[in-house]
């Protein structure tokens, strides 16, 4: 396949959804989740769900980087942007993190100056043009958006830019499936990989999942056939007695990962000792910290932060659903209380979030019977 169209064909769905109904066995259940927010929007976008048979339930992982952070960061990010001074710069969604003193948007109300940009690029670009103010940029996002942090960071110290910096908050994908996959009594039979950030770490980066935890995983591209391709493929290798990292999106994925963006990462970036994950509590070496090395870029170094753990209003159930232990509408407040417009977790914020794409496509309630029988 060579063009978009194709990728979106209802013919090649539907020959696909009639291969994975015969690869599975009458009345089993295997229980397949993607790892990515991109992909969960994919599925309720397209109305994949409903071309699988009964016996493939979809349940829905941890990345959706603006899903992740705890109130504890949002908090932090607030108390910098509180800074006489200062300008934090972030993406739109970031703003509209509740936390525990509410969200961005809420402290840019009350006159704070933050804004929204589409790259960490855009940031150094507002410190250039006002050497007046200090621009902090919020980083977030998984190793697919920390090359870009690193490359911005790199040439802010080639142009000696002094009135910028980062609030690193950048994760690393293996942390949070090393803690789904040792989960007592875990139900996944199989993973759909990530695709954005399998093209900066790679597929080998996955061995440890077949070779330690013994479940496959497909690494998958956005599309609606690639997905649907995905769930075949994956179910292939349990029909086959195989279990291994495949590579569905081999139009974009190698196996080593893009090595430039790698070492950008590792130039200007180190593992923190541990990080806090929104469902997942303290995961160690789980998040990315500014190296010494750039310390006068530094938010961390350069701000005093609260620094504080925040505990998760106890109506919400984000943690639950980014370890794929419940969908969204089991939460109480999915729907009602938490809402795209007024969200109370992470989960509702992103398009990302399962919560938000279950809400903006309809999935209000138990799905009803799957059209493929
Ligand atoms: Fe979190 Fe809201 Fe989803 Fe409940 S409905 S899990 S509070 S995002």
């Amino acid at each position: 396949m060579k063009y978009v169209d194709e990728y979106r064909s209802a013919g090649i769905a539907h020959a696909l959804s009639g291969e994975i109904a015969a690869l599975v066995r009458l009345g089993e259940t295997v229980r397949i989740m993607e790892i990515c927010g991109g992909h969960t929007h994919t599925i309720y976008r397209h109305g994949l769900e409903d071309l699988l048979p009964a016996e493939v339930e979809l349940v829905h992982g941890p990345g959706c980087p603006v899903c992740v952070i705890p109130m504890g960061r949002v908090d932090d990010a607030i108390a910098i942007a509180e800074q006489p001074g200062v300008t934090l710069a972030t993406f739109g969604d970031m703003m509209r993190v509740p936390g525990g003193r509410g969200s961005l948007l809420e402290a840019k109300a009350r006159g704070a100056d933050v804004r929204m940009v589409y790259s960490p690029l855009d940031a150094l670009a507002l410190a250039r043009n006002e050497p007046g103010r200090h621009v902090v940029f919020f980083a977030i996002g998984f190793e697919t958006t920390a090359p870009a942090t690193a490359v911005t960071l790199l040439r802010a110290r080639t142009e000696a830019v002094a009135n910028f910096a980062v609030f690193c908050n950048h994760v690393t994908i293996e942390p949070p499936l090393r803690a789904i996959l040792e989960t007592p009594g875990l139900l996944v039979d199989g993973f759909i990989g990530p695709g954005h950030v399998s093209t900066v770490i790679g597929t080998d980066a996955y061995r440890f999942i077949p070779d330690q935890y013994g479940r496959p995983i497909v690494v998958s591209a956005f599309e609606p056939v690639d997905l649907l391709q995905s769930v075949a493929m994956l179910l292939r290798q349990r029909r086959e007695g195989r279990c291994e990292v495949e590579n569905q999106y081999t139009r974009v994925v190698r196996r080593e990962g893009n090595p430039r963006a790698l070492a950008a990462i590792d130039e200007t970036m180190e593992l923190r000792e541990s990080f806090e994950w929104r469902g997942l509590g303290s995961l160690k070496r789980s998040a990315l910290r500014l190296r010494p090395a750039f310390a006068a870029w530094d938010a961390e170094a350069l701000y005093e932060l609260p620094g504080a753990r925040i505990e998760d209003p106890k109506a919400c159930r984000c943690g639950e659903v980014l370890t794929g232990q419940i969908k969204p509408w089991e939460c109480g407040v999915f729907g009602t209380a938490c809402t795209p417009e007024r969200p109370l977790g992470t989960c509702m914020v992103s398009s990302e979030g399962a919560c938000a794409a279950y809400y903006a496509y309809g999935r209000l309630r138990r799905p009803q019977e799957p059209v493929v029988a």
